[in-house]
C-alpha cells in the first residue's frame, strides 16, 4: 500500500467560530490561540475577516492578527473578504490567501451579501485584477456557500453550483471550495456534487467546509475525501453554531477531523496533546460557550498510532 496523501486541516475557529458569538475575545488571547494552533501542527489558519468593524466588532483586530500570524513559521495565513473593499485590505496586509464567499442560494446571497450570486461573480473579476496589479502572490479562493441547501431558500440546484464554479474560475479565482454552511448535506449528495465539480475545476477544487449541525459532518468529510478532496475547514471545539438552529453544533471539530484521518493512517501533522491543550484554553476564553467534539470527551484510543 502506498502512503496516503496528507490532508490539510484549515483552522477557521477564529473567523467562522467567533463571528456569531456576541462576545469579543481579546486580541492577546487570539495571539495565544494562533501560537498554540501553529505549535499543534496546523499549517493553514483563517485568522479573521476584513468586514467593516461596525458589522462584526468581534473580528475588528483582523489586521493585527494577520501581522502576528505572519511571524509564525510554516503557516499559510488566510482571511475572509466579503467584497473588493475587503480584498483591498487583505492585499495591503501580509495575508497569503483570501477567501471570498459566494452563496449558491440566491435568497441567502441577497440576505447576507446584499448581492446576487452573479454580482459576486463579477466582484471576483475585479478582485483578480487588483490582485494581479498589486500582490500577485496572494491566492484567491472562492467558497461556494449553501452549496447543499439553504435555510431561506431550501433546496439549491447542483446545476447552479456547477455554473457558479465555472463562472468564478473564468473570472480568475485560483481555487474554489464547496461549503455546507447550514448543515443540510448528506454524504451521497456530497460525493455526487464534488465529483461533478471536480470535472469542471480539476485540482482547483480544493476545499470542503462542513458543519455538523445535524450530526453528518464527519460522514460528509469522508465522502468528499473519497472523492479526492485533501483540504478541509474545521473549528477547534466545533465552534461556529448555526444562527438558525440555536444550540446546534457548529463546524466539524478540528480534533475529531484529525482523529478521523489519523485513524485511517492519513497524515495531518496534528499533535493531539497540543491541540487538546489549545481546546482547553479556548474553553477558558469563551466561558459559558458549549464546545463540541467526541475526542475531547472520550480521549484517544490506545490503538492510535499518531
Ligand atoms: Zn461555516
Amino acid at each position: 500500500m502506498p502512503n496516503p496523501d496528507p490532508v490539510v486541516l484549515r483552522e477557521v475557529g477564529l473567523r467562522d467560530g467567533l463571528q456569531i458569538l456576541p462576545r469579543t475575545v481579546p486580541t492577546a488571547h487570539k495571539f495565544e490561540w494562533l501560537r498554540e494552533a501553529q505549535a499543534a501542527g496546523l499549517r493553514e489558519i483563517e485568522v479573521g475577516s476584513f468586514v467593516p468593524p461596525r458589522l462584526m466588532p468581534q473580528l475588528a483586530d483582523t489586521a493585527e492578527l494577520v501581522a502576528f500570524a505572519g511571524t509564525l513559521p510554516d503557516l499559510v495565513v488566510s482571511v475572509l473578504v466579503p467584497n473588493l473593499k475587503g480584498a483591498e485590505r487583505a492585499l495591503a496586509s501580509a495575508a497569503h490567501a483570501m477567501l471570498l464567499p459566494l452563496s449558491a442560494s440566491h435568497a441567502h446571497s441577497l440576505a447576507n451579501l446584499h448581492k446576487t450570486p452573479d454580482e459576486v461573480v463579477a466582484e471576483v473579476g475585479r478582485i483578480r485584477d487588483l490582485r494581479d496589479a498589486t500582490r500577485p502572490s496572494c491566492r484567491i479562493e472562492v467558497g461556494i456557500s449553501t452549496a447543499f441547501g439553504c435555510t431561506i431558500q431550501g433546496a439549491v440546484d447542483g446545476d447552479e453550483v456547477l455554473r457558479l464554479v465555472q463562472a468564478v474560475l473564468d473570472q480568475g479565482a485560483d481555487q474554489v471550495g464547496l461549503a455546507d454552511t447550514v448543515g443540510y448535506a448528506d454524504p451521497l449528495q456530497v460525493a455526487r456534487l464534488f465529483e461533478r465539480c471536480a470535472r469542471v475545476a480539476g485540482a482547483r477544487l480544493a476545499c470542503g467546509h462542513f458543519h455538523d449541525t445535524r450530526g453528518l459532518g464527519l460522514a460528509n468529510v469522508f465522502a468528499a475525501w473519497q472523492g479526492g478532496v485533501r483540504r478541509f475547514d474545521a473549528c477547534i471545539g466545533g465552534l461556529g453554531g448555526c444562527p438558525h438552529a440555536p444550540g446546534a453544533s457548529g463546524n466539524v471539530a478540528t480534533e475529531d477531523l484529525a482523529y478521523l484521518f489519523q485513524s485511517m493512517g492519513v497524515p495531518t501533522g496534528v499533535d493531539f496533546e497540543r491541540l487538546l491543550a489549545l481546546r482547553g484554553h479556548v474553553a477558558q476564553w469563551l466561558p459559558g460557550e458549549t464546545l463540541h467534539g467526541s475526542i475531547a470527551r472520550a480521549g484517544l484510543p490506545k490503538t492510535l498510532i499518531a
